[in-house]
């Protein structure tokens, strides 16, 4: 068979969208992938021959479970769980567990897709999964969290391992979701392994695992930058969430010598026109984290900033946009009023942030855009260095992990540029750039495995 022979992308996505109803958010994430790849491998036999992109398209298994538990007023609860393990063409299965009550099996499939690219632009050995649950933790108590957990991993277990699939957080999912599921693995298994990273310093976590997806979102803008001889000093950012990932990029923002304008949660934005500083991200950190607060209160305690209920924060005039909220939480509309206030660089802390609409907007207008899957590649890149400390039964120094996250970001920028550039043109399309580098890694190992 030709290469004249195969389907075109409409095609294709008709087969996707066919294969897989119902599920939007994982038709738009192959849909992304796939302008990129259809036009890289035109003349390359090889994949299509093999069916690389269909393959990587179809999860390697879905797995889905009950999962049952009793809350404090003594009434029995069901929720769903599950894990999608994507590929292990290059690693062991990798990726975080979302706690949110959007949760459903197109948003997973989407995420353990996006992972797979994603882990193969690290550089380093690990595949594509994801999972979670339709569990909404907002307003329980810590004992309903801690069985929900453990109820959880009492199915989970089965479907992980160190060497097998090695989940971490995500949305809902954070130091504490953590240790109540690593406690009822090792109960369940009677093994204490590296199964889960993101886990407490005491019990096998990792040093700036939690900076560092929010660190490396600002770590990749930074080089972005510095490529076109400019940098984030002196700069005005706009970030929507208040979560993990959007306070630490909050954090890298003001470090490396710009201003924070915006934080922002489920119930809107806060907007401090004299800029988000440490002592306020201290303050957001604890309020969000630790008392699990809403942003609204923000404004009660730092008399200069406004809440905008209901709204996101791209309308406010920035040099720097950081989604570090959700998917789809940025669109057409929104990136066109970026472009037109001036703004000059994108970079993704959350998963799939901005839909297709706006991801055509940016492009067009060459605006320095970093996507998901290159921008908040840190988080699981110091997770697999999590692994590699609890394989070996060390511990780093943070020196040596920060250095190791710079290395990362600025070795995974540069895979962006290798696959990225523009004939004729300076500008790099960084989707472009992380769509094949990450690609290519996958699909080369999967041609050297045969039809498997
Ligand atoms: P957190 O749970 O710590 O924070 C999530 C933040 O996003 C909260 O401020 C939350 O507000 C807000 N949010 C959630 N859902 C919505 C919504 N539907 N509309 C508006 N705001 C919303 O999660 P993380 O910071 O860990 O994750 C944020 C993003 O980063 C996700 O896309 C995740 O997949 C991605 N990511 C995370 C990594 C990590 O290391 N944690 C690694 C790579 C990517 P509220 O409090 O009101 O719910």
């Amino acid at each position: 068979m030709s290469v004249k022979d195969h389907v075109d992308i409409n095609q294709f996505m008709e087969g996707v969208k066919r294969r897989n109803p119902g599920q939007p958010e994982f038709a738009q994430a192959v849909q992304e992938v796939a302008e990129d790849i259809f036009d890289f491998i035109q003349d390359k036999e090889e994949y299509h021959e093999y069916q690389i992109l269909r393959r990587i398209a179809e999860p390697d298994r879905v797995i889905s479970f009950r999962v049952c538990w009793e809350d404090d007023q003594g009434n029995i609860r069901v929720q769903r769980g599950w894990r999608v393990q994507n590929n292990n063409a290059i690693g062991p299965y990798k990726g975080g567990i979302r706690f949110h009550a959007d949760v459903n099996e197109s948003v997973l499939k989407f995420l353990a897709f996006e992972q797979t690219f994603k882990n193969s632009l690290t550089g380093l050995a690990i595949g594509g999964a994801k999972g979670g649950a339709n569990f909404n933790p907002k307003g329980k108590s810590d004992h309903e969290v801690m069985r929900f957990c453990q109820s959880f991993m009492t199915e989970l277990y089965r479907h992980v391992g160190a060497d097998v699939d090695v989940p971490a957080g995500d949305i809902g999912v954070g130091a504490r979701e953590i240790g109540y599921m690593f406690g009822q693995y090792k109960r369940i298994t009677n093994q204490f392994t590296g199964v889960l990273t993101g886990k407490g310093l005491e019990f096998g976590g990792s040093l700036i695992r939690t900076e560092a997806t929010g660190y490396g979102a600002v770590y990749m803008l930074q080089e972005m930058l510095l490529r076109i001889g400019n940098s984030v000093e002196g700069k005005t950012a706009v970030i929507s969430g208040s979560g993990n990932v959007a306070t630490h990029a909050a954090e890298k923002i003001v470090q490396l010598g710009g201003k924070v304008l915006t934080m922002s949660d489920s119930g809107g934005f806060i907007h401090d026109p004299d800029g988000i500083d440490q002592e306020k991200i201290d303050w957001i950190k604890a309020h969000k984290t630790h008392r699990r607060g809403r942003i609204e209160e923000y404004v009660k305690e730092f008399k200069t900033a406004s809440f905008h209920a209901g709204e996101r924060p791209w309308g406010v005039k920035c040099d720097l946009a950081l989604p570090c909220a959700t998917q789809n939480e940025l669109d057409g509309h929104d990136a066109e009023v970026l472009i037109k206030n001036g703004c000059m660089g994108v970079s993704e802390g959350a998963n799939m942030p901005t839909n297709l609409d706006g991801v055509h907007k940016f492009k067009d207008a060459e605006v320095l855009y970093a996507p998901g899957k290159a921008a908040n590649a840190g988080g699981v890149a110091v997770s697999a260095l999590e692994m590699s400390q609890n394989s070996a039964r060390i511990s780093w120094t943070e020196d040596q992990l920060q250095t190791l996250l710079l290395d990362t970001m600025k070795g995974i920028h540069n895979r962006c540029v290798e696959y990225g550039g523009t004939p004729g043109s300076e500008h790099i399309d960084y989707v472009r750039g992380a769509n094949i580098a990450g690609f290519v890694k996958v699909a080369d190992a999967m041609l050297a495995y045969g039809v498997v």
